[in-house]
């Protein structure tokens, strides 16, 4: 019998693109292979859009070139058709090279940690799989944090993790100027001047080098009918890159995040966010070097506290509870539906083909850079479906396939619990509604749509004005219980019986267009 080639296979995912791994640990040229491998289910399986599939296939050749240049041996398969998945892929690598044994951070998905872990099993190799590090709150510590909790919620994690890890304390252990969480100063809006007095540069960008447009022309040949352009692709895919872009947005445009973070304008996709999402969820950067930067800057009295608190939030707070909630709640998390929602989603969400001026913005967007800011995903086109009803299956789909930095554990829980209240409570505390007001006052999008946002019923009515009251008059009996609700719902009772037929009325007749729409379109 020969004897085995390798001594470990260190499995190496499209998301895992960490030289500090865990799994590179005790790693020994000579003895041990790294295995990596490019699949078409990962596109296909929900059809991912050009741009997403153009940064995950870039970022994960330019680290194989970057393991090799260190002298590492690295099996790395680039796309073919067969075998398409993940787990047929790493069958096929396991028949050929024979490990000894396999070494492997856990996979970020429940299905794909499943079907890994199944194959593996069965091959009889010995396995060791390791938690992942990049991750600040483990999974032993999310389990302490709900243990005795009646209702989960961000804020008493988040400051949980502010007192463990010591980040923007006081001499007293206390928080940084008094306050745990500077929200309310993290609304403002641009006013009619827009922001551009207050814009210093557009964000840092990284135009494709070889390797990335080798990948361009491979998803443009491999990925044809995929929705999303490839044109103005410019995302940091490498490590360097990565931090460049980080420090970027340290240096232009962190001081206003905490005021505008919540802002919207038309064609304005960057405003003062930090566009490092993918980069942290592929594991080129750290969040743990993400929040240091951005308490530095503070420290160095660069930003004020409001914004670096703001940002920190979304990183120490938000990013980590909502990996714990993923984790604790799969896999029956997937078929959540409280709202028992059930229409299809709109056609134009693979288009941005439609006269509400504020989706267009947002999908248009979306489609040519594979990104949009959270309150556009939360507030525009979540917001669209969360009124409108539609399938959160269908909403589940359409956020995971769109974004460059979409992947299930960050994607899920914002999509099916902040967005779109399918879990009934679990991870927001009410369902995000508002009518096109909201809108109107957190952007200049109204000012060019035909719609108007104070009307509900009419020919002018703002469709999202029209599906706020109509979502409130459809689950009024339900959300009657939720004291955040109160003020809406005390709203809701000043509308006479002929105001609420209107409205009932016109959500009907909005429907059965966007369901005739969303047919017609399956059918051609
Ligand atoms: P910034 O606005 O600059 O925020 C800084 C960082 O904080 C982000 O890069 C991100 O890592 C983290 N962050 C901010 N908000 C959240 C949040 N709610 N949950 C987790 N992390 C957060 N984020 C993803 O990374 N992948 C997704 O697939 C994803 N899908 C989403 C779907 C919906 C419906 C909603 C409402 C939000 C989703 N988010 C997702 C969260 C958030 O919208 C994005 O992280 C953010 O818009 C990315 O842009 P940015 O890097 O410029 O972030
Ligand atoms: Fe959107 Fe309504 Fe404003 Fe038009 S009027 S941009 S549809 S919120």
């Amino acid at each position: 019998m020969n004897a085995p080639a390798v001594r470990q296979l260190i499995v190496v995912l499209g998301d895992q693109l960490d030289r500090n791994s865990a799994a590179f640990e005790g790693f020994d040229p000579t003895l041990d292979l790294i295995w990596m491998a490019e699949v078409s289910d990962e596109s296909t399986r929900i059809p991912v859009t050009q741009p997403r599939i153009a940064l995950f296939l870039s970022a994960m050749r330019h680290f194989r070139e970057e393991l090799r240049a260190c002298g590492w041996r690295v099996d790395y398969r680039e796309l073919t058709s067969e075998p398409a998945s993940l787990a047929g892929a790493l069958e096929a690598a396991l028949a050929q090279h024979r490990p000894q044994s396999i070494v492997m951070v856990e996979a970020g998905e429940w299905q794909l940690r499943e079907s890994l872990r199944g194959v593996i099993k069965q091959s009889g190799t010995a396995f060791r799989e390791l938690e992942d590090r990049h991750f600040i709150c483990t999974h032993d510590e999310f389990a302490e944090h709900c243990k005795g909790r009646k209702q989960l919620r961000m804020e008493y994690f988040y400051r949980e993790m502010r007192r463990r890890h010591r980040i923007l304390l006081d001499a007293e252990g206390q928080p940084e100027g008094g306050e745990w969480n500077y929200d309310n100063e993290n609304r403002k809006t641009f006013g009619k001047a827009g922001p551009q007095g207050l814009l210093r540069t557009t964000p840092k960008s990284f135009p494709p080098d070889a390797l990335t447009r080798e990948v361009i022309s491979l998803v443009k040949v491999r990925f044809p009918t995929h929705a999303g352009q490839l044109e103005d692709f410019d995302w940091p895919v490498t490590r360097n890159d990565a931090r460049e872009a980080l420090d970027d947005f340290i240096e232009n445009r962190l001081a206003s995040f905490g005021d505008y973070q919540d802002a919207m304008w038309t064609n304005e996709p960057w405003l003062f966010h930090s566009r490092i999402a993918a980069a942290l969820n592929v594991k080129l950067l750290d969040p743990r070097e993400v929040i240091t930067a951005a308490e530095e800057a503070y420290r160095q009295g660069r930003v004020p506290l409001a914004a670096a608190e703001g940002f920190i939030r979304q990183v120490l707070g938000w990013r980590e509870y909502v990996r714990g909630i993923y984790w604790r709640m799969m896999p029956g998390y997937l078929e959540k539906n409280a709202l028992a929602a059930e229409q299809p989603l709109p056609e134009f969400f693979w288009t941005g083909q439609t006269d509400m001026h504020c989706l267009r913005q947002a999908i248009e967007q979306t489609l040519q850079l594979g990104y949009a800011h959270h309150i556009q995903r939360l507030m525009v086109t979540g917001l669209f479906c969360l009124l409108l009803g539609v399938d959160p299956q269908a909403v589940h789909r359409w956020y995971l396939s769109v974004y460059v930095d979409a992947v299930e554990w960050v994607e899920l829980p914002n999509t099916l619990g902040m967005s779109q209240y399918a879990d009934g409570g679990v991870l927001a505390s009410k369902p995000y509604v508002a009518s096109g007001k909201y809108i109107d006052r957190m952007s200049n999008y109204c000012a060019s749509c035909r719609y108007d946002p104070g009307e509900s019923v009419g020919p002018s009515a703002c469709p999202f004005t029209t599906l706020y009251w109509d979502f409130l008059l459809r689950h009024q009996e339900s959300l009657a219980g939720n004291t955040r609700m109160a003020l809406q719902l005390r709203n809701l009772g000043k509308l006479t019986d002929l105001q609420r037929e209107r409205v009932r009325e016109q959500a009907r007749s909005l429907r059965a267009t966007l369901r005739g729409a969303a047919r017609s379109n399956l059918a051609s």
